[in-house]
């Protein structure tokens, strides 16, 4: 059992069994332990690779998104550009070197990234020297005026509580003690009632309250201030039920409960709940299109061509692996699993990335 197992084994004697949110938060968040707080997770030697890992095309193509948009924002001579969870900084500075050449639009921006860790910070301010970024615990401290946000699997990396239908009625799943002493998924005694939802026996009702408080709140300042938002994460298109609570470690699945604190624990993110609470908020949405889709309408397929044709021959195969691997269908290609959700305020045109493209179900 490692420090932050023992601590979590602590709180549940003293308090009881603890909802699933609050053990995600341990795991991710704790000052001293937690997953994200103390390391560099990414790459090859860590426990995941990202989009923005894989090549700088994700980025650069995701800038010249942000560029297009502010031109069909009236080019607003103040705005900032915002990223949650920015992680090594990789999005963000590929975003700003592929928009260098669009006349005014590095001048008026202004970089702001929302970021509780301070090992990945320090990454950033790396990664971003001359940008003169600003950060933000929270979301709320840095929407201020007409905003451009971004935030690739970040919604994933936000703790959620889980409910599983029982003969009783719906309970909700908790992380207590074994005997042995070690953490186990049990469920809470009594029956959650305020749950109203119809579902078959052994069903699991994920409620992802942090996440779609913080779409909300984006949702809500686009549509007052101007300006949009891009949410790109592993997910459903449509909501559904099920576990889709998930620990990896070294680029392999483990058990969410083994390793607290050392693993990265991630959820699917719900793209049709996400979407309400943004409509609800006031928003305009745009998709969700697959990351296949997106990526393609943005010129993925000519970029690489570019690169291609400046690279030697282990650079050319690099490029064609990591177009396969941002673009392919299948457990192992990022293309349909991954999806594009964008918000905005409302009189403006459709969005590059959205308007050619559509996933099969979204008629
Ligand atoms: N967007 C990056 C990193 C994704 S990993 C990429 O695509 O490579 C998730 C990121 O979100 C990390 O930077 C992590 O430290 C940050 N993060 C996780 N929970 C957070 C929270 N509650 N508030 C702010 N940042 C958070």
């Amino acid at each position: 059992m490692n420090a932050l197992a023992a601590e979590i084994a602590g709180i549940i004697r003293a308090d009881g069994p603890m909802p699933v949110s609050r053990y995600m938060a341990l795991c991710l968040g704790h000052p001293r332990h937690g997953y994200y707080m103390t390391r560099d997770p990414f790459g090859q030697g860590g426990d995941f690779t990202t989009a923005p890992e894989i090549s700088q095309m994700f980025g650069e193509l995701i800038g010249l998104w942000a560029a297009h948009l502010w031109q069909a924002m009236g080019a607003p001579a103040r705005l900032r550009l915002i990223e949650l969870g920015p992680g090594r900084g990789t999005l963000m500075a590929d975003m700003l070197r592929a928009t260098r050449i669009v006349p005014g639009f590095r001048e008026a921006i202004s970089v702001h990234l929302v970021e509780t860790s301070p090992a990945l910070r320090q990454r950033q301010a790396a990664a971003l020297a001359g940008a003169d970024p600003v950060w933000h615990d929270d979301v709320a401290s840095a929407l201020e005026g007409p905003v451009i946000l971004v935030a690739n699997e970040f919604l994933d990396a936000l703790p959620l509580d889980q409910f599983v239908m029982t003969a009783e009625g719906w309970r909700e799943r908790l992380v207590g003690l074994e005997e042995n002493g070690e953490l186990a998924f049990g469920l809470a005694v009594g029956p959650e009632t305020a749950l109203r939802l119809a579902a078959p026996a052994g069903a699991v009702f994920e409620q992802p309250s942090v996440a779609l408080d913080i779409v909300a709140q984006v949702a809500g300042h686009v549509a007052a201030e101007g300006g949009a938002a891009l949410f790109i994460d592993y997910g459903s298109v449509r909501s559904g039920f099920g576990d889709t609570l998930q620990a990896m470690r070294k680029h392999s699945f483990v058990d969410p409960l083994s390793q607290p604190g050392e693993a990265d624990l991630t959820v699917h993110v719900d793209f049709e709940r996400m979407g309400q609470a943004a409509l609800k908020a006031g928003a305009a949405l745009h998709g969700p299109a697959s990351q296949h889709d997106f990526l393609l309408a943005l010129g993925l397929a000519q970029r690489a061509q570019a690169l291609s044709l400046e690279a030697d021959v282990s650079q050319r195969a690099a490029i064609s692996a990591a177009f396969d691997r941002l673009t392919a269908s299948g457990e192992t290609g990022m293309g349909e699993l991954f999806k594009v959700l964008a918000l905005s305020y409302r009189n403006l045109p459709p969005l590059p990335g959205f308007d050619l493209h559509r996933l099969p179900d979204q008629g």
